[in-house]
């Protein structure tokens, strides 16, 4: 039977040791890594199940890590967080976290909230299942591989730079449904200083995108005084 991999992001070396013996013992397969930095690099390479961050990290802090997260793979994650400001802000900037515990807590209930997670998304997976490649989606004639990080137009490679590669697939995740220019600033560039990015920054973006799209441009559709929105059919 295939063990879910879990990837815990936690500093504190008794913490993560309390983790690791706990989930062990659920049947997880466990890794941990002690900062954000090094968690990517496992991350990537071993595409955990799920993953717990801790917010208040060595370098790079945890909600900053979501954000990169966010922009390569769907994995759920849940964050572990001090206070309740921190809280507020994980609610508040909408990173796309599925879940948060704070601390301090109880082993069982964070079991039971990654035991809960874990079943929403493999019955949400499997509720999705076609013949293409998990990770394709494929939207009239755009076609967005979220493993190889690669879109194709018309069957042909297209070359998407890093943000306008994450505007795509934010405004595909979307639905159908308006995101604001500032949420989608603060998702694609929210560790960015204010004085370097604004909205016009989004706007900027979104014209680039749109000629990339060729005749699928349409779909990239202005909603007056609201934001954006992608339309599949
Ligand atoms: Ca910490």
């Amino acid at each position: 039977m295939h063990k879910r991999k879990l990837l815990i992001v936690e500093d504190e070396t008794d913490l993560q040791r309390l983790l690791r013996y706990n989930f062990e013992s659920q049947g997880y397969e466990v890794s941990v890594a002690k900062d954000a930095e090094s968690s990517l690099q496992i991350a990537r390479r071993q595409k955990p199940d799920l993953m717990i961050l801790d917010i208040m990290l060595p370098k790079m802090d945890g909600l900053e890590l979501c954000r990169i997260l966010r922009e390569e793979t769907d994995v759920p994650i849940l964050f572990l967080t001090a206070r309740k400001s921190e809280m507020d802000r994980i609610m508040g900037f909408r990173l796309g976290a599925d879940d948060y515990v704070i601390k301090p807590f109880s082993i069982r209930e964070l079991l039971v909230r990654v035991e809960a997670i874990m079943r929403r998304f493999e019955a949400k997976s499997s509720g999705k299942k076609t013949n293409k490649r998990p990770g394709v989606t494929v939207i009239g004639a755009i076609q967005i591989d979220g493993d190889r990080h690669e879109v194709k137009i018309n069957g042909r490679v297209k070359i998407f730079p890093p943000k306008e590669y994450a505007l795509l697939k934010h405004l595909i995740k979307a639905d159908g449904r308006v995101m604001t220019r500032e949420q989608l600033l603060e998702r694609i560039w929210g560790h960015e200083p204010d004085d370097i990015v604004d909205t016009r920054t989004v706007d900027q973006h979104v014209a680039r995108l749109r000629r990339k799209l060729g005749r699928e441009r349409t779909r990239l559709v202005t909603v007056t005084n609201e934001g954006y929105r992608l339309v599949a059919d």
